[in-house]
């Protein structure tokens, strides 16, 4: 396979194409177009991530698959980790930051997510995403349009001006409903924390469960104007 070289106005072409198909589309298009040590899904182990893993292992068994280990996940975020290298002998890479939470602590304070969480998040997920990404030439994400306002317009295939890379979304026009729906039909290995009232799962200090009616990510950063680590802005 040539590599070649996406300019803009291909990529919102491509993207207006898959824009009214299945995920599976847009997953089949960027495993035809990149190549396999190119191209890396982004995990977090969250409902819209285990469904893309069993999406793209069945489209591209040798899938690359990262994920971000903060140090501060939540053991059930882990099991389910490790459910997903059982079923589908998958081999996430593991991408951790330099500085272990003693050193931070030691250099910043105690607990820097709630003096400041975006220094904590630059720390623990954005330099390591960074690493992930470099030498990627596209790489996949499970973000939906009504996640969040600032995720309302994201398209499907777009050149991520942040990383410098193609960045795929197979799943913005997606519900929650239709993300769980998949889980189920499929049989995929999901976090236990979801049937404890937690929608939105990632660091566990900063992470509350939601009441009935909340926003689904209104336990994330709550009671910060914080919505977002920084990943897909
Ligand atoms: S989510 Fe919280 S604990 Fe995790 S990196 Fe960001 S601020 Fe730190």
């Amino acid at each position: 396979m040539s590599v070649k070289v996406w300019t803009e106005e291909e990529l919102n072409k491509v993207s207006a194409e898959l824009e009214g198909g299945e995920p599976q589309e847009a997953l089949k298009w960027a495993a035809d177009n990149f190549e396999r040590d190119d191209l890396s899904l982004a995990c977090s182990f969250g409902p819209e991530d285990v469904a893309l893993v069993d999406m793209l292992v069945k489209i591209k068994p040798d899938a690359r698959i990262f994920y971000l280990d903060t140090d501060l996940l939540f053991k059930e975020s882990l099991d389910v980790r490790d459910r997903l290298i059982e079923k589908y002998g998958i081999n996430p890479e593991r991408f951790a930051p330099e500085m272990t939470l003693a050193q931070m602590e030691q250099e910043y304070g105690p607990e820097l997510w709630k003096s400041a969480p975006d220094k904590c998040c630059g720390i623990r997920k954005m330099v390591p995403l960074g690493e992930a990404l470099s030498g990627l030439k596209a790489w996949v994400t499970g973000i939906r349009r009504d996640q969040a306002p600032t995720r309302a317009n994201a398209p499907v295939v777009s050149w991520d001006t942040k990383f410098n890379l193609v960045k795929i979304n197979p799943l913005v026009r997606w519900t929650s409903e239709d993300v769980c729906d998949y889980i189920k039909a499929n049989d995929i290995p999901y976090n236990v924390l979801h049937d404890r009232n937690y929608p939105s799962i990632g660091c566990e200090p900063c992470t509350n469960p939601v009441k009935p009616g909340e926003d689904p990510r209104a336990g994330r950063w709550a009671g910060k104007e914080k919505t977002e680590c920084g990943l897909h802005k």
